[in-house]
């Protein structure tokens, strides 16, 4: 391309064309996934100080039949520009709660938590309190064990209409998590004014915390707010013996990460490790 317009040259920039390209026929193919059952979760434990088992959290995966395993970070991004997050966070959804009901009848896992990342698009969906009360009743999955993960961009947008739909959800004992934590436009104000139970610590400040003065000063913070507002609190991406031990010692007591468990298939969970209690 000759053309001398900043607009023209990019256009023809080959490999801006061939990521645009890229993106679309992953899109293409991300309309088959649900239907050709190539979506699958994966779970990874949370652990209290104690060492016992509390929780887990179900992790989007997609297999491609060409590119073998695609990252969420690259699929749910495609998902929630195309509208494929609806029937894709139903299936998550719907998922989830047939696992947490198989739960609830084994002694062993019925005290266990299931959080379920919630996409701002699937969140403000107006029929999205109905689409979860119906999913908890036909799988009679106990509600006060689903706890949905929601990130700070969702509080930002109608936080009244947000507000709502989460009060509504708590009456039928549905708990909530804010994701990421630190990470988005955070607002003490979302804090006070919102129903939520926990908030998780984004992985990024954990992962220097006992090398860098400004994020150990950052995550201590975070556990004092969120202890002193009555909010348990979740250090994520924890890789570390070390990590767990600072961490324990600053008041956070639970923890997820590479150190306690990888993200797994649902069967691979519990083989080597039954929750201890
Ligand atoms: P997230 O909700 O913050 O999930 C935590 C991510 O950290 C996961 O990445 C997990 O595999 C990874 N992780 C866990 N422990 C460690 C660790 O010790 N070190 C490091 N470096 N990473 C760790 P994953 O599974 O690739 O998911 C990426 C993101 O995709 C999630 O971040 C979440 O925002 C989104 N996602 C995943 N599943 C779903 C879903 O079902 N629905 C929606 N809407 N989003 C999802
Ligand atoms: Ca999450
Ligand atoms: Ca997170
Ligand atoms: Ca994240």
């Amino acid at each position: 391309a000759k053309a001398s317009g900043g607009n023209t040259l990019r256009f023809f920039n080959p490999d801006m064309q061939a990521s645009v390209l890229e993106r679309a026929n992953l899109e293409a193919d991300l309309h088959h996934a649900l239907a050709r059952h190539e979506l699958e979760l994966h779970y990874q434990i949370q652990v209290n100080h104690k060492g016992v088992t509390t929780g887990v959290e179900a992790l989007l995966r997609w297999y491609h039949p060409a590119r073998g395993w695609v990252s969420p970070a690259e699929f749910i991004p495609l998902a929630e520009e195309s509208g494929l997050i609806i029937p894709i966070g139903d299936w998550v959804l719907t998922q989830a709660c047939q696992q947490l009901a198989r739960w609830s009848r084994q002694t062993a896992y019925a005290p266990l938590t299931l959080s379920v990342n919630v996409s701002s698009v699937q969140f403000q969906q107006p029929d999205f309190i109905n689409l979860v009360e119906k999913r908890l009743e036909q799988t009679q999955a106990p509600a006060n064990r689903l706890v949905l993960e929601v990130t700070e961009s969702l509080l930002m947008r109608e936080p009244t209409r947000v507000r709502n739909t989460m009060l509504r959800l708590r009456e039928q004992g549905v708990r909530f998590a804010l994701d990421d934590f630190g990470t988005g436009y955070s607002s003490m104000s979302y804090l006070k004014r919102l129903p939520l139970d926990e908030l998780k610590i984004d992985q990024s400040f954990i992962r220097e915390l006992l090398t860098d003065k400004a994020d150990a000063a950052i995550v201590d913070t975070i556990i004092l707010l969120a202890v002193s507002l009555g909010l348990l609190v979740v250090a994520e991406g924890v890789e570390t013996q070390a990590q767990l031990d600072w961490l324990k010692g600053h008041g956070c007591y639970r923890y997820q990460g590479y150190l306690l468990g990888h993200p797994k298939p649902i069967d691979d969970l519990f083989t080597d490790k039954m929750p201890r209690r």
